[in-house]
């Protein structure tokens, strides 16, 4: 490792930081991590944190995970890459397919695309839904609905269902036919309704109402994550997702469930879709599907969408999509050992129970913090703080606020993220009673520093 000063020196100088204005990483120097184990972080300086980020939604069996990192030396070893493209498989990549059929079975889900991250696998999925119904001979659904404030990854298809201004309007014209919903969000919607239940309703009917105002006909798809996550954690009524599906089969329109945060335990169910009863048409995955050891997605398709391209006699049906590394063995080898590992450990059951300990006692600080306005979860290990200025008008806090919560909380031994107004936690499933403790007298120092 290069030493402390040539480090620091150069920590935003040859490098630009996703998600961040090049100016703000050279006036704030981002944190420079050094080492892991277990849920804990280490930084440059030798500070030790419970990570209560979780790397990116995505360390779900923290950083000692060695059954992981066994199976991608082995794997190295064995068989470093070969491509999956027309002609060519590996073995690796089959035992996971089979695998992932086993695990996503009781979702409808049988079959698996693989790619190399969630934005992948979002293009993967809205691309196949308009391929779907070509082979269908229904070629004029080609528009695309989904939620304001959702949030599915970066490319050109991805960022034009995102539903959040703030990855749109730097990289505008999106493509054409995208068009979003209000989000079941209680805390803040456009009818100023605040019981769940009737704004999933409210929200259902606005689906109605678009799907009318489009015209059925030339709609492919909804998009949805069953937990908004990047937008803030807004977990929707338990009715909503069951209705959005009903409403797609009525129309014809399939559902594809972003579920790059949601599958594999983070909820405190082994699926979003499973969460809400919900069998989607389709599954983007990645994140976790490695543990964020290995760049890696699946899209899940299901069952009857497989058929309509298995059975195609029109000849429209061969994929024209893929990645250099869908299928990649050495992700591959990790997925595998990571579905094993999540299994073992019961992560699932420790991330519902976990996910209750943090989102009560995130409760019990806004009890004695007024300038939370909102906490959300309650849906295993995603867990949303939202700060305002003034609870009766809900307005925004100053800029300097989250950040000033967020550099005491990381003295205090938490590092937490900041997306706007909102403090996300979204730790490694495996972690310890002590460890949720950890992370709340760390965000109790960070709100009395205000
Ligand atoms: N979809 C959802 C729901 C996500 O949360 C993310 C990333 O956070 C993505 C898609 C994009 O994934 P990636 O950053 O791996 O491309």
């Amino acid at each position: 490792m290069k030493d402390e000063n040539f480090l620091k020196a150069n920590n935003a100088r040859s490098l630009w930081h996703p998600m961040t204005a090049p100016s703000d990483s050279l006036k704030n120097a981002p944190t420079i991590v050094t080492g892991a184990q277990g849920v804990r972080i280490t930084d440059l300086d030798g500070h030790e944190v419970v990570d209560a980020v979780g790397g990116l939604w995505n360390v779900n069996l923290g950083y000692s995970c060695q059954p992981v990192k066994e199976a991608i030396t082995g794997q190295l070893d064995r068989l470093p890459y070969y491509s999956i493209f027309r002609g060519t498989s590996n073995d690796c990549v089959i035992e996971l397919a089979e695998e992932l059929r086993t695990f996503f079975e009781p979702d409808g889900l049988t079959r698996a695309f693989f790619t190399s991250g969630g934005s992948d696998s979002v293009e993967t999925a809205l691309r196949l839904a308009r391929q779907y119904h070509k082979i269908r001979g229904e070629a004029g659904r080609v528009k695309y609905l989904s939620l304001k404030k959702g949030y599915h990854g970066t490319h050109f298809g991805g960022a034009s269902v995102n539903g959040n201004a703030n990855f749109r309007t730097a990289y505008e014209p999106l493509l054409p036919g995208c068009h979003h919903i209000p989000a079941p969000y209680t805390y803040r919607n456009p009818f100023n309704e605040t019981d769940p239940a009737r704004l999933a309703q409210l929200c259902l009917a606005a689906l109605e109402d678009e799907i009318a105002f489009q015209g059925a006909a030339t709609i492919a798809a909804f998009i949805m994550e069953p937990i908004l996550g990047a937008g803030g954690v807004i977990p929707p009524h338990p009715s909503f997702m069951p209705g959005v599906e009903s409403i797609c089969r009525k129309h014809g329109i399939l559902l594809i469930a972003d579920e790059v945060i949601t599958a594999f335990g983070r909820t405190g169910a082994w699926t979003g879709s499973r969460l809400w009863g919900v069998k989607p048409d389709f599954a983007c995955t990645a994140k976790a599907i490695t543990n964020g050891y290995f760049p890696f997605g699946a899209v899940m398709i299901a069952e009857s969408v497989a058929q309509v391209f298995e059975s195609d006699a029109t000849g429209k049906a061969a994929i024209g999509h893929g990645y250099t590394y869908s299928g990649h063995p050495v992700g591959a080898a990790a997925a595998l050992a990571c579905l094993a590992e999540t299994k073992r450990l019961n992560v699932v059951e420790n991330a519902a129970a976990r996910g209750t300990q943090l989102y009560e006692g995130a409760k019990a600080l806004m009890a004695k913090h007024d300038i939370i306005g909102d906490v959300r979860g309650g849906h295993g290990l995603m867990t949303a703080i939202e700060l305002v200025a003034d609870r009766a008008t809900k307005s925004a806090p100053d800029k300097a606020i989250p950040a000033r919560v967020q550099e005491v909380a990381y003295r205090s031994g938490a590092m937490i993220r900041i997306s706007g107004p909102n403090i996300i936690l979204s730790p490694p499933l495996i972690l310890t009673a002590a460890d949720v403790d950890v992370i709340l007298s760390a965000l109790d120092a960070g709100f009395l520093a205000l």
